[in-house]
């Protein structure tokens, strides 16, 4: 191949392809599908190619993939027990846009709202919190890393009269946790609350619990406002992406300018990566439900795989229920290194996304009983 080719006589590029290469087969710490391919799509890469603005509004520019954006869109909704009557969204540039985005449509909503999220919740909701400049209580985790409802509970007792905005985790970063919506919502009956917002960050499970069996309870048919989800993660691809999901009322409370490119500036970047949705389209015709269905599955057959192995050698694994996110004590800085571990206090995880097959896990564990031999 003529790229190939070129990067060969490149020395640094070389080395960078090389290191990448190497470290994408061998990581296992980070929740980055790892089994697709879209070459397919190299003629593009010559084209300037732009989503401009709102997905749904044609632009004066019209080099865009929006048609296909759409459709991505319109079968997520679908997933989410929704419809495009419903709800809008549009594809972003990731997990951390979705969720900076469902955090403003709810400020819009209720511009003196309090946000409650948990202390398990991804460190770059903090920073979103901060530039839209709203206020925020941390609530209390469990040890499992869901939402700790009786803090909830002792937190929202005395603010019964506030505008709130709930930031639910559906798989939380280290330990794949599901906060609860129905005790939340208990809680919101409870103390009579009004006005109230809620956003589901379904970062990494977004494109996997709607296909799980059961299904958890996250989606527009247990009223949510606003969901974002990335597709870097379980769909996979090289460059980072996600989907947001909202009620088509919130959105039209902000779509009231239209800009110099003539499309309505409902989106939190103007210029847009028109690439990513044809990686996603691709996903969808590639697999269709039953595959992702099946993907689910295999995936989460090797999690239970992964923590028997664990336990078996004495590394106290568990996991959150069918969960793809294998959490043990942390082994060695070496091994976390060799095996990219991402690691918090005195635990590491596993997660077992597309493209990590027990293979790969047989050579960590190999490793861990390796060091443990050469300890005692
Ligand atoms: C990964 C992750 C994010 C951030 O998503 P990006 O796609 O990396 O921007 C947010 N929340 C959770 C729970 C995540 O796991």
């Amino acid at each position: 191949m003529y790229i190939c080719k070129k990067i060969n006589t490149m020395k640094d590029l070389k080395e960078i392809l090389k290191r990448i290469s190497e470290n994408n087969a061998s990581f296992l710490g980070y929740p980055l599908a790892k089994d697709f391919s879209y070459q397919e799509f190299a003629p593009f890469l010559d084209l300037c190619l732009n989503n401009v603005g709102d997905p749904e509004s044609p632009s004066t520019l019209t080099i865009d993939t929006k048609a296909i954006e759409r459709k991505c869109i319109s079968f997520f909704a679908n997933m989410l027990s929704t419809n495009m009557d419903e709800v809008w969204g549009y594809v972003t540039n990731g997990g951390t846009e979705g969720n900076l985005y469902g955090l403003y449509l709810a400020r819009e909503n209720f511009p003196n709202a309090i946000v409650y999220y948990s202390e398990s919740t991804h460190y770059s909701v903090k920073k979103n919190l901060h530039l839209l400049n709203i206020n925020s209580i941390v609530v209390r985790s469990q040890d499992n890393g869901e939402m700790d409802y009786d803090d909830l509970d002792q937190i929202l007792m005395n603010r019964r009269d506030k505008p709130a905005i709930f930031f639910l985790n559906i798989g939380t970063t280290m330990t794949e946790a599901v906060d609860d919506l129905d005790k939340i919502k208990q809680i919101i009956s409870k103390y009579a609350i009004k006005n109230y917002y809620i956003h589901c960050d379904a970062a990494f499970l977004g494109c996997v619990a709607p296909f799980a069996d059961p299904k958890p309870k996250f989606d527009f048919s247990e009223g949510v406002d606003s969901i974002s989800i990335s597709a870097h993660k379980f769909i996979g691809g090289p460059i980072p992406s996600g989907m947001v999901f909202a009620k088509r009322q919130h959105r039209n409370r902000i779509a009231n300018s239209i800009s110099y490119v003539g499309t309505l500036d409902t989106t939190i970047t103007g210029s847009r990566n028109g690439l990513t949705p044809l990686f996603i389209w691709s996903f969808i015709e590639k697999h269709g439900i039953d595959g992702i269905k099946m993907r689910v599955k295999k995936s989460q057959g090797i999690a239970s795989y992964v923590e028997r192995k664990l336990n078996e050698i004495g590394y106290n694994a568990w996991r959150n229920k069918d969960a793809l996110t294998v959490v043990f004590n942390k082994p060695s800085e070496e091994i976390c290194k060799k095996h990219q571990l991402a690691s918090e206090r005195s635990i590491a995880h596993i997660i077992c996304v597309p493209g990590i097959e027990k293979e790969h896990v047989d050579v960590l564990i190999n490793d861990l009983i390796n060091e443990s031999v050469l300890v005692y």
